[in-house]
């Protein structure tokens, strides 16, 4: 039987989460469709809302924007989901060195809006911290893996969702519409992270993914409530469980987990953490990471009937929830998107490339 909807959606990590959800609010007819067998980049992730970034600690990109917009956007979610998705989680900064003492001392005094002083002795009982401790006033934990669970069984008992792989063989395009086997619609919106550098439409974006890795620990007695970030961050995950990471591998052979981190890991936890502590996981996966450090959202120039958001990086948390609104407004009513962030910028090599 043909099914007829306005829009098809590739992917359901946080962003395809996310352009769901959006159609959802507003009323628009969607399907997702989602191949349960990759590993997402979200499934992995620590599911972090940082305002503060680098060995400079400076903010991050439009966080004053972005920040008040998710924390709005994840409450609305988890009302509608009758679930706890996210929390506040102030960060515990166990400055590495002399250096990151430095810079956050720096940052304290000039343009300082998340960062707070620390008394040290509280955390004695618990880590080795020579050069000091810090901290960030306004930090959120997500749990993703419990949103995006439970945001596809709402998804499936609406009837709105596919497990299947999208293979672009099987996307035709016609005037105003496209067809993927029995689905018509007149748009779809590819939201499936590293996926889209094998579409042919858009594999000229300037990709460049980046694999990041974590172990899932027990540590027995390490309050909940922080983020703790020195070289590597841990993070209550869920129960008592931690996640510890990571890092950011730009050349890699496969998206296993490795041994040369497990072991890297382990060192940096002997020597930060006093508490005794079991891994009772090791995590990995792909971060849709770009050159440009900015999202891809926008429209093909050749083909009004395909549009992306991709592109997000390190951030996915911070950003999905803003850039799906801006998406859908763009597509809905045709206002512009944010530029550095806009398609548009790539609009000549897209157009020469297909
Ligand atoms: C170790 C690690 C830690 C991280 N920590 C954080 C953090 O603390 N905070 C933060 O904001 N970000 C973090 N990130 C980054 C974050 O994970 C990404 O920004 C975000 O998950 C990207 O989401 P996405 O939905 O665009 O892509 P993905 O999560 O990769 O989702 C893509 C989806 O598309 C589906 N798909 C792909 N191809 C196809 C196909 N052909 N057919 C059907 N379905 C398909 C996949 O199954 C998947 O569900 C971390 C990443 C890693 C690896």
């Amino acid at each position: 039987m043909q099914k007829q909807v306005k829009y098809v959606i590739v992917g359901q990590g946080i962003t395809g989460t996310w352009m769901s959800y959006q159609l959802e609010q507003a009323g628009i007819s969607y399907l997702l469709i989602n191949d349960e067998s990759i590993q997402s980049a979200s499934s992995v992730a620590s599911g972090v809302i940082n305002p503060v970034t680098g060995r400079r600690i400076v903010q991050t990109w439009m966080i004053e924007t972005l920040l008040p917009f998710a924390i709005n956007a994840y409450k609305a979610l988890q009302e509608k989901l009758k679930i706890n998705i996210i929390k506040s989680s102030p960060v515990i900064l166990l400055h590495p060195s002399e250096q990151m003492k430095d810079s956050f001392n720096y940052r304290m005094t000039h343009e300082n809006l998340y960062l707070i002083q620390q008394d040290p002795s509280k955390w004695t009982p618990y880590f080795n911290a020579p050069h000091g401790v810090g901290g960030i006033s306004e930090c959120y934990w997500l749990d993703i893996n419990e949103m995006l669970q439970a945001w596809q069984t709402y998804l499936k008992s609406k009837g709105y969702y596919i497990n299947a792989h999208f293979n672009i063989e099987d996307l035709h395009l016609h005037e105003n519409k496209i067809e993927w086997k029995n689905i018509t619609a007149e748009k779809i919106i590819f939201c499936d992270g590293i996926g889209s550098m094998q579409n042919p439409y858009f594999k000229s974006l300037p990709f460049a993914p980046n694999k990041g890795e974590a172990l899932i620990i027990k540590a027995p007695g390490l309050p909940i409530q922080n983020i703790y970030k020195n070289n590597i961050s841990i993070i209550p995950w869920k129960a008592d469980l931690f996640w510890v990471g990571s890092n950011y591998e730009w050349t890699y052979e496969d998206a296993l987990p490795s041994l040369a981190f497990k072991e890297k890991m382990i060192q940096n936890l002997d020597q930060l953490l006093k508490l005794p502590y079991e891994i009772v996981d090791h995590i990995a996966g792909i971060r849709p990471t770009n050159t440009q450090r900015r999202p891809f959202i926008g429209v093909h120039p050749n083909y009004p009937q395909l549009a992306i958001i991709n592109g997000m990086g390190t951030k996915g948390c911070s950003l999905a929830p803003y850039f799906t609104a801006q998406l859908l407004d763009h597509l809905e009513q045709g206002t512009a998107i944010e530029t550095e962030a806009s398609l548009e910028r790539f609009a000549q090599i897209l157009k020469e490339n297909r």
